[in-house]
């Protein structure tokens, strides 16, 4: 079966074809990714408004490319899979509309995909793909959870962040180091050149017992640190950025430890665009190596938003008999959705 993925939730188009055969792992054909990064970076955040305009124009070329790359024609496609949310309410109805008006016009079902589902299944896109059940450390932009998974679609949330998520914490100490949008990879490029020890910031929620997380304040501490440095700041840029990175790292770390001890579990999976980051890698791998843990992370290029985890998530929810791909058409988007709520069996409207 083939499953074309479209994801548009915010910044990035995304599409993909992903092949199912069975009850094997899917295989990726082929995938195409149009960031609007530099589009949105003149205003040091993403505008919506842009965001929606911009997808209406990469989505059906993008198809095509992805098309064009793995020799397939649009009629072969049997599913047309699209994120129904969480992200941005325009820049949702985009994917949306687009893989519905397709499904119409190939005769062919449409599935609306959760975007988180779609990160926490993106390592199953690597050559190594990990093995049923795992702790899921999910490291996005809007997001940070712990998460006990036991199958496709059986998640047991262990612990969020009550405030911002780690990517935002990167992204908002970057902004205060005057670093572009999204500053997450700008702050862990600097930080490499930078002293890790050389300020000491909080690691809020370290001891606190349970599996939750909290960066707002350490976004604080970076701008109390930032003004006392004053002219001084450019200098020390580096150190304060290492700092900040190895702050984040550290309660990501020993939080998802705590997770692999809690449930008894000997497998992590990595998802999310803060999984890209270098730091936490090496820690995680170093970590779990003394604990005879295995490590899963997306593919580099797989860690922030693609249409592949979109393809991917639809064709292992499909596999796993949860849902079956609709031919109603009657779309809906969810700006806000969290992950608990995704139903374990049934078709979503
Ligand atoms: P969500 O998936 O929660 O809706 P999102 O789609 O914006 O949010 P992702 O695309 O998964 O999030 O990831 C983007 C985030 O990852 C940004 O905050 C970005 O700064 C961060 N990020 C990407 N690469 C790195 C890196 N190397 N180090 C730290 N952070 C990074
Ligand atoms: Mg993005
Ligand atoms: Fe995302």
């Amino acid at each position: 079966m083939l499953v074309l993925g479209i994801e548009s939730s915010c910044d990035e188009t995304g599409v993909a074809l992903v092949e199912t055969q069975g009850s094997a792992v899917p295989r990726l054909l082929s995938h195409a990714l149009h960031s609007q990064i530099a589009m949105h970076q003149a205003y040091g955040g993403v505008v919506p408004e842009l965001a929606s305009r911009d997808h209406i124009r990469r989505v059906l070329p993008l198809t095509q490319s992805v098309l064009g790359e793995s020799g397939r024609d649009l009629d072969e496609v049997d599913v047309v899979a699209y994120t129904r949310g969480p992200g941005l309410a325009g820049a949702l109805l985009v994917g949306a509309g687009v893989a519905c008006a397709l499904g119409v016009a190939l005769g062919k079902p449409v599935l609306g995909v959760h975007h988180l589902e779609g990160h926490l299944l993106s390592p199953f896109l690597s050559a190594d793909p990990p093995e049923f059940p795992f702790v899921a450390l999910l490291v996005s932009g809007g997001h940070t959870q712990l998460m006990a998974v036991e199958a496709v679609g059986r998640y047991e949330i262990l612990g969020e962040t009550i405030d911002d998520a780690a990517g935002e914490a990167f992204d908002k100490s970057a902004k205060l180091l005057g670093l572009p949008y999204p500053g997450g990879p700008w702050l862990a490029k600097l930080a490499e050149q930078g002293d890790s020890q050389a300020f000491k910031l909080p690691r809020p929620l370290l001891h606190s017992g349970d599996l939750d997380f909290s960066f707002a304040g350490l976004k604080t501490a970076v701008l109390t640190q930032a003004r006392r440095l004053g002219d001084d700041l450019e200098s020390r840029k580096s150190d304060l950025a290492a700092s900040t990175q190895a702050a984040i790292v550290e309660v990501l770390l020993k939080k998802s430890l705590a997770a692999l001890d809690r449930t008894g579990l000997g497998r992590l999976v990595v998802a999310g665009g803060v999984g890209a980051n270098r730091s936490l890698r090496e820690q995680l791998n170093a970590a779990c190596a003394r604990r005879n843990v295995r490590v899963h992370y997306p593919e580099l290029a797989l860690c922030t938003d693609n249409g592949a985890m979109i393809a991917m998530a639809a064709a292992m929810r499909m596999q796993a008999g949860l849902e079956a791909a609709s031919a109603r058409y009657a779309f809906d988007v969810k700006p806000r959705w969290p992950l608990d709520a995704l139903p374990l069996a049934g078709a979503a409207a």
